[in-house]
């Protein structure tokens, strides 16, 4: 009998309950043994491990955050914790091992597999910035999220004529940003991967307010700008007033999406397919509408782009 382990590391996303849940059933399917590694690399080094069953993941799939909890751990960064947490692979017999997380948690499954870990990973960020994959687990819900909050601020927005300039996750990408900005009809978006240009968010506003429109929401990635400070700039700029509103951290949190529980489902099972398949340091992945795998090496040489498309079509909506 096979012994494969599943942990969560970086950010929590929802959908990662949807994606353990689907591993260890998998896992079971095929007669593997499965543990769980809490705290993700921490729990590693710290032998934090505990034996999953089927019966264990039950009720989770609709459950935010993880069960088995995440973390962001430096000593694993460092050939004593890397070494520790071999140690407490060996001594459970754990022959592979599912990492559900980002890049970052990828460069530490690819340090593992430099041991002879049988490694393979599942994209796991809201942030949806993992070169290689069109989807990570939890992207959906982030933006679902989000386009709802901001559905309740444009309530309000309409009954006082107010400008509202709302901040939303992604520090390095826009993809939220974006998607966000498509559905909740913004005016205007800033995303990290373009300069940014004050003078034509105002032109983009201005043109927005002589067809009529009184209360436009701009959509501004954490990492693009402050979005205090684009609130100030408007408010020295334009006539109406103008609010700023910081969704933060409610956007990683709550139940998952369909499509997230769906992604989580078919990335667990397919990890653990290629586990039994002998395959290592890769990613699964979806490319078009099919569940592929992608090695580490691509995933960490490629450069993540932001879908400019999307930012195009936004553009022409806001007039
Ligand atoms: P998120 O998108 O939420 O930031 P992430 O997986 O990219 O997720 P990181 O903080 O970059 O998050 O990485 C998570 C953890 O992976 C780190 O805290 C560390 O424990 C491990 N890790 C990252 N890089 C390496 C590396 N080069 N070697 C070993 N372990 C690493």
């Amino acid at each position: 009998m096979k012994t494969f382990a599943v942990l969560t590391s970086g950010g929590d996303a929802p959908g990662m309950n949807a994606a353990i849940r689907s591993v260890v059933r998998t896992a079971s399917f095929y007669e593997c043994r499965i543990l769980g590694i809490r705290h993700g690399y921490q729990g590693m080094i710290d032998d934090d491990v505990l034996e999953l069953t089927p019966g264990s993941v039950g009720d989770i799939i609709q459950r935010g955050g993880t069960v088995l909890q995440t973390a962001r751990c430096e000593a694993f960064k460092t050939p004593v914790g890397l070494a520790k947490g071999i140690a407490t692979l060996q001594k459970h017999g754990i022959e592979g091992l599912v990492v559900i997380g980002g890049d970052g948690s990828f460069r530490g499954a690819y340090a593992l597999a430099q041991y002879g870990i049988q490694v393979i990973g599942i994209p796991g960020t809201i942030d949806n910035d993992i070169p290689g994959t069109d989807e990570s687990i939890g992207f959906d819900t982030a933006v679902n999220t989000a386009v709802e909050a901001i559905d309740r601020i444009r309530d309000t927005a309409s009954s006082h004529d107010r400008t509202y300039v709302v901040e939303v996750m992604g520090h390095r990408s826009g993809a939220i940003a974006l998607s966000v900005g498509m559905a909740a009809g913004a005016a205007s978006i800033l995303i990290p991967e373009e300069p940014q240009d004050p003078d034509r968010v105002l032109a983009q506003l201005n043109k927005a307010r002589e067809r009529g429109k009184k209360h436009p929401i701009v959509i501004v990635a954490e990492g693009a700008a402050c979005a205090m400070d684009v609130g100030e700039f408007l408010r020295n700029h334009i006539a109406s007033e103008v609010r700023v509103t910081v969704l933060g951290h409610i956007q990683r949190g709550g139940s998952p999406s369909a499509r997230d529980r769906i992604l989580g489902g078919l990335y667990g099972t397919e990890a653990v397919r290629l586990l039994l398949e002998g395959m290592t340091n890769h990613m699964v992945a979806m490319c078009g509408a099919r569940v592929t795998a992608v090695p580490f090496t691509e995933v960490f040489d490629r450069q993540h782009e932001a879908n400019l498309f999307y930012h195009r079509i936004a553009d022409i909506l806001a007039v």
